[in-house]
């Protein structure tokens, strides 16, 4: 079995290695304000044979920490409430440091210890610098993360606590992601952005074969939907990889429906699907992002062409919802099934929510929960009605 990177878009070829990270030709075409043109997605020459979900790393450099085969449960009050017997949680929030992007930073760790690397930056919301924070950790990788300083206080303690290097940005997430472009291509230091280092949505398709394999497990039956809380469309493009992977094994018949759930507030993916800008920029210009959901609030979706892209090609779907939905259904969720996420996560059950009568009650539709309640008490409090 052999690996490389592979252009989405024009499918040229690259070598898997660290300092790789968009297809050259393509990445020229960029605009800025844009999604980031050139994405490279993770291909094998020969298929992989045995259970185990194929990697492009081999097992011996993931460092020793617990990442992944999180619990898939039926939450069956909620179930009942809702007549929805194939309604199913998939509980992220067990990861080491309580959200999916431990799937990603898993694998890039892997590629750095592999490699020699000597530090990984990045630019985070808060999760992926927390999550890079604590695998780091483990790995005895040092980690750098440009962190803009209204991320919750929760995501930042995490970072401190696990001994990584902070920098507090005065500004957004998307300024977060240049200045922290700046400095890796500056010190050749390993970048962990989102969407921009290909291993990140490589890294997040493990889910996608949990998935199969625990339904399988339930004998319950094929995934049919799966709802993504989505801002830069990085786990979307993962759960994609996961499932195209399965189908191009042959051990799944058809692609589930994908849904992209978004905010109100950053809405990006969502509109360039329904009502793109026009025909050659789906996305326009970027509109300033404003939800209590952090973890999916993002002006310019880093991943965006791409996602669009993969949602086009298999008749994914998107759905909006608003701050106040998003709250009550982190409350629902809470209360309804024992599961605390956080409003990202929150948007997950939102948006299934607002189209589950669309849906047959027989359907399997999976809720990706990606992160805890706990690393955002202040807008749970918001939620509740308490002041903080
Ligand atoms: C990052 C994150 C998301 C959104 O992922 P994207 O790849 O940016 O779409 C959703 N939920 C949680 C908890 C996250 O940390």
């Amino acid at each position: 079995m052999q690996w490389h990177y592979r252009c989405a878009t024009c499918d040229t070829r690259y070598e898997i290695v660290p300092g790789r990270y968009l297809c050259d030709p393509c990445a020229r075409g960029q605009q800025p304000d844009r999604p980031l043109e050139g994405i490279l997605e993770v291909n094998w020459e020969v298929d992989p044979q045995g259970t185990a979900v194929p990697l492009p790393v081999e097992a011996e450099w993931f460092p020793a920490i617990p990442v992944g085969n999180t619990p898939l449960w039926a939450p069956e009050r909620l179930r009942r409430e809702f007549a929805a017997p194939g309604l199913w949680l998939k509980d992220d929030t067990c990861n080491p440091s309580g959200s999916f992007k431990d799937r990603a930073s898993y694998l890039v760790a892997a590629l750095a210890l592999k490699h020699g690397v000597k530090e990984i930056v990045l630019a985070s919301t808060g999760n992926a610098a927390s999550s890079m924070a604590a695998v780091g950790a483990a790995a005895g990788l040092p980690v750098k993360v440009f962190l803009p300083a209204a991320a919750p206080v929760a995501k930042r303690i995490q970072v401190l606590q696990y001994g990584a290097e902070l920098v507090s940005v005065d500004g957004t997430y998307d300024q977060a992601f240049d200045l922290s472009l700046e400095y890796s291509k500056k010190t050749g230091s390993l970048s962990r952005n989102t969407a921009y280092n290909p291993l990140t949505i490589e890294g997040k398709k493990t889910v996608a074969f949990e998935i199969d394999h625990d339904l399988l497990q339930a004998e319950a039956g094929a995934c049919d939907h799966v709802f993504v809380p989505t801002g830069d469309g990085v786990i979307l493009a993962g759960v994609y990889r996961g499932f195209e992977n399965l189908l191009k094994l042959g051990r799944i018949a058809r692609m589930p429906v994908v849904w992209a759930c978004q905010a109100e507030g950053s809405s990006a993916i969502a509109r360039a699907l329904q009502d793109p800008f026009s025909a050659s920029d789906p996305f326009g210009p970027p509109r300033p992002s404003k939800t209590v959901a952090d973890s999916i609030a993002v002006d310019v979706p880093r991943n965006g062409s791409h996602a669009l892209a993969k949602l086009k090609r298999y008749g994914g779907q998107a759905v909006v919802v608003s701050d106040s939905e998003i709250l009550a259904a982190q409350r629902k969720l809470s209360a309804g099934a024992g599961l605390f996420a956080e409003p990202s996560s929150s948007a997950a059950f939102a948006g299934w929510l607002k189209v589950r009568d669309r849906l047959s009650s027989e359907e399997n539709c999976v809720l990706l929960i990606t992160g805890s309640g706990l690393k955002d008490i202040k807008a749970a409090a918001t939620g509740l009605g308490l002041e903080t």
